[in-house]
């Protein structure tokens, strides 16, 4: 399903250190490809001159003998809501055009900290509101598929530059299914960690209650690799949390994990070829000797409506500073402060974002808080019961990732709603900050399908031990 222009990581890493291959040679590869793959908008700007000096620095090294890393000479691509050196960070929207990040961040340091170079910024729906990239200002990502349909989103550039083969591995963000649905769509895994596993320092808010980085890559094992590379408390992000010991994979999982299908996930609304390819899915895993339950989650029914109060909220409060004084984009012309403001702000911004920004500060302002933030947030409360209760009985949820295969471009750009709807399997993971992964599991109508696993909190690695194994057996 993805395109075979890389060999694995180790490989990768093994050829810059025995001087088969170079770090600039690798670079060169992915520059190269990212030109001849220009059509599908993947990307929105290359990083061409500061991967070349990197790569250079870090060919030199080897020939020194100097420790290179665990990723040397390895070239990944973040999505445009990372503040990475060399590019414009944009979050794809007009109103941060021009902005230079003045420092990385956290997980864009760590993975250069161990060779990796990151050579393009990926496209996205602007600020990460979507799930299409139909939103973004720099046009829409095409599937690799099938051109004619949209990757997903919101990282639906990092799934698709996966998917082609642009680079091994891609970052994205995850606030509501932004790594799980393009994975979905594009066909490749896509990963959301616990909340708080990676830092988010210098990465672009959306909703911080639910914020993410996500790990887009050709397969869980890769994927638990870089994991354990971006994982850990962060001082400059007061969210994080401490790293447990490893995150590679280590081990196959124990046979008698009980697999709980999600009764919700199952049924109406969900497109019938997409269930059937789900089915097999879970029909593999129990042959392969788990054992597999239907369980009852009710209250996930309520979670789309809930993260669409929350979400727009904390966006509101997110979205507050892009006024046109401090970053990107400044509207000409303006005869005092408040009409720069709304100038910058009403030209800079796109329609969902704005449409965000009005919900968002509709549901907090007062005499309908309580009608709506507060109800929401109990709603919440709730749902995290529910997960909690679960997996005292079961060790992990399974389903599919959205309700069906990637849509046509156009089929749900004027209507936010549908649009919306498409996240019902994703957002309940983030309202609960559990992790999840997305792994591609077939096709249907020549396009890609996802099985969504879920694990409880801090079961990180557990839960790409199972990704693995269930991919192994694909
Ligand atoms: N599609 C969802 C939304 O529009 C999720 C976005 C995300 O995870 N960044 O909010």
């Amino acid at each position: 399903m993805i395109k075979a222009q890389w060999p694995s990581l180790d490989k990768i890493v093994f050829s810059v250190l025995d001087g088969s291959t170079t770090a600039e040679s690798n670079v060169s590869k992915a520059l190269a490809l990212i030109e001849e793959h220009k059509e599908y908008n993947a990307v929105i700007a290359p990083i061409a001159e500061r991967s070349m000096k990197r790569a250079i620095e870090i060919d030199s090294a080897v020939k020194n003998g100097e420790k290179v890393g665990k990723l040397a000479g390895v070239p990944f691509i973040a999505k445009d809501n990372f503040l990475v050196f060399g590019a414009e960070t944009t979050a794809a929207s007009n109103i941060l055009r021009g902005f230079d990040a003045p420092y990385q961040a956290t997980a864009i340091e760590k993975l250069e900290a161990e060779g990796a170079i990151c050579v393009a910024k990926a496209n996205l729906d602007a600020f990460a509101h979507g799930g299409s990239t139909e939103n973004s200002d720099f046009g829409t990502t095409l599937n690799p598929h099938n051109p004619t349909r949209v990757p997903g989103g919101s990282s639906g550039g990092s799934a698709a530059s996966v998917a082609l083969g642009l680079a091994p591995f891609a970052l994205g963000t995850d606030t509501g299914g932004s790594c799980r649905e393009p994975a979905s769509f594009s066909g490749c895994v896509g990963y959301k960690p616990t909340y708080g596993l990676i830092s988010r320092y210098g990465v672009v808010a959306m909703a911080s209650s639910t914020d993410v980085i996500g790990i887009l890559a050709r397969d869980a094992f890769e994927t638990a690799y870089l994991l354990d590379i971006l994982a850990g408390k962060d001082g400059k992000d007061s969210t994080t949390i401490e790293r447990k010991s490893s995150y590679n994979i280590e081990s196959k999982p124990q046979k008698n994990l009980k697999i709980g299908v999600i009764e919700q996930f199952m049924g109406e609304g969900v497109d019938k070829a997409v269930l059937e390819s789900v089915q097999t899915a879970i029909d593999g895993l129990k042959k392969q000797g788990y054992s597999v339950e239907t369980v009852s989650m009710p209250s996930l029914e309520l979670a789309l409506a809930a993260y669409y109060i929350i979400v727009p909220a904390e966006i509101s409060s997110n979205l507050s500073r892009y006024d046109g004084q401090r970053y990107g984009f400044s509207a000409a012309g303006a005869k005092n402060l408040e009409e720069s403001y709304a100038k910058s702000r009403g030209i800079g911004f796109g329609a969902e974002a704005k449409r965000r920004i009005m919900i968002g500060t509709y549901v907090l302002s007062s005499g309908y808080y309580d009608a709506y933030y507060k109800k929401a947030a109990k709603l919440r409360t709730k749902i995290i019961h529910e997960f909690d209760e679960v997996f005292k009985h079961v060790d992990f949820l399974v389903g599919p990732t959205a309700p069906v295969v990637a849509p046509a471009i156009g089929q749900f750009s004027d209507d936010p709603l549908s649009m919306y709807l498409l996240d019902i399997m994703t957002v309940p993971v983030n309202l609960a900050g559990v992790p999840a992964v997305s792994i591609p599991i077939g096709k249907v109508d020549n396009m890609p399908v996802g099985l969504q696993i879920i694990a409880p909190i801090h079961k990180d690695q557990a839960l790409l031990e199972l990704a693995n194994d269930c991919m192994e057996k694909n």
